[in-house]
């Protein structure tokens, strides 16, 4: 029995065109411009519809202490909101190595509805972390890692030699280094200074982080990877003084891929003053901009200054969670969930309302993450011999976001109230049939580990 995908309009990162797509064993077979079914094939009626390659979120902090999402429901959640790959950041644990750690998230993991990698965040820059890389990438295949340049956690803040360490033998293995870019040093004083003024209302998560801070780190690891001759990933790129860094960075042909994330592109620092003390749900790093940075990030993905669109699904509940620090910003967990969201928002304020086109859309949701992270033909595209990871969209319904019909575990959504244009119709994980016009189908744990090699 093979799927058969009718009528629908197929779009990946260069194409816009009709044609039906066969698959067979879980896999992309044929794409042709008309395919007839065999009596028991399954045939899915696309006309009208919009066929994506499945949404590949490369920014997602599942199963994190302190957060409600684990990966049962936080894959569920991403299958419905059109991600059909994850990879998700390890959090480091007291006392293993990093060798240790990635085995202990494996098992976490097995439980996914949804293809997953990781990323591994480290938190020290020891001789037994620089030796264990090279497993780290060559025989558990995470051929990524996260380092911070500030953190609420202060226990994984690098200072410039521990990226220096990091970096220098990431660059030997072909390891790809994500950065958190921003002044961890000069925001701490900025919020000791707000907090002893009494200024602890959520506004000041914002006013103590500023963009230039953003900015000023972007800048310093763009010139501690151009030394080491490597390429550099900055996750969340939040400002128009961040973005104007990258591209400085590009025009001069560096390797720097930079990743911007929903909220960023929908949402502004006015939500951190929310009445009913609602601001501390907004409460993420980098903060919530202004409109014009917003405008600014639109352009960025345009014009392929940004690669990459991501969540950062980190889900901290209110109550239990976000509320109980309410009365001080600088004690509020930092991040936001939206796994479900962000391929929906980025199609409804991106493609819908004619910010960026079809093509840049696949590019950045889809695309650009598998080839970045290695997983492309295989994820990221339509195209014969790639996995079938499908979405597809009814670009003619719409559908409002609320808290009460999410699957994420979140008490709240960041979007709640808000429209989108465009409807997830059918969401299929290597063939299989994982959302089914809003109904559910996945088996737990038929998620697959993803194996990515480095770039040696
Ligand atoms: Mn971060
Ligand atoms: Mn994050």
């Amino acid at each position: 029995m093979s799927t058969i995908i009718k009528n629908g309009t197929i779009v990946t990162g260069s194409d816009v065109y009709k044609a039906d797509v066969k698959i067979d064993n879980g896999t992309i077979s044929e794409i042709s411009q008309s395919l007839n079914p065999e009596p028991n094939d399954r045939v899915i009626d696309a006309s009208n519809q919009y066929v994506f390659p499945g949404g590949i979120d490369v920014h997602t902090h599942l199963d994190l202490p302190g957060t409600v999402d684990n990966f049962e429901s936080g894959t569920k959640a991403a299958a419905h909101g059109g991600i059909t790959s994850i990879i998700n950041y390890t959090n480091p644990v007291e006392g293993q190595s990093i060798l240790e750690n990635i085995k202990y998230w494996k098992e976490k993991a097995e439980d996914s509805y949804i293809d997953y990698g990781f990323h591994s965040i480290i938190d020290t820059s020891d001789d037994a972390l620089i030796n264990d890389l090279e497993k780290l990438a060559n025989e558990e295949g995470v051929s990524s890692i996260k380092l911070f340049m500030a953190n609420q956690d202060k226990n994984v803040v690098m200072d410039d030699a521990d990226l220096y360490r990091i970096m220098k033998r990431s660059a030997e293995l072909g390891i790809l280094v994500n950065i958190h870019a921003e002044n961890g040093v000069i925001i701490d004083q900025l919020v000791k200074e707000a907090v002893e003024q009494g200024n602890t209302s959520p506004i000041y998560h914002a006013y103590t982080r500023p963009a230039i801070l953003e900015a000023e780190a972007i800048s310093r690891v763009l010139m501690f990877s151009e030394m080491l001759n490597m390429p550099i990933y900055i996750v969340h790129v939040s400002s128009e003084e961040a973005l104007k860094q990258i591209e400085l960075a590009k025009q001069r042909n560096l390797p720097v891929i930079a990743e911007t994330c929903p909220q960023y592109l929908v949402l502004d620092e006015s939500y951190l003053e929310k009445p009913n003390d609602e601001g501390v749900k907004y409460i993420c790093s980098p903060p919530l901009r202004k409109k014009k940075d917003q405008n600014k990030l639109w352009e960025g993905i345009a014009n392929n200054i940004i690669s990459t669109v991501a969540s950062d699904h980190s889900s901290i509940p209110f109550k239990n969670g976000k509320y109980e620090n309410r009365d001080n910003f600088a004690e509020v967990s930092n991040g936001s969930p939206g796994i479900e969201n962000n391929f929906s928002l980025l199609y409804s304020f991106g493609v819908h309302e004619k910010r960026i086109s079809l093509e840049k859309f696949v590019d950045v949701i889809s695309t650009n993450p598998a080839k970045t992270f290695g997983l492309y033909p295989k994820k990221g595209t339509i195209r014969v011999g790639s996995d079938a990871d499908i979405v597809i969209l009814d670009p003619n319904k719409t559908k409002v976001i609320t808290q009460k019909e999410q699957v994420q575990s979140t008490d709240y959504n960041l979007y709640e109230g808000i429209k989108v244009h465009g409807d997830i119709t059918t969401v299929l994980s290597r063939g299989e049939e994982l959302v089914s016009n809003g109904t559910f189908n996945g088996k737990q744990g038929r998620g697959k580990f993803l194996y990515r090699s480095t770039n040696k």
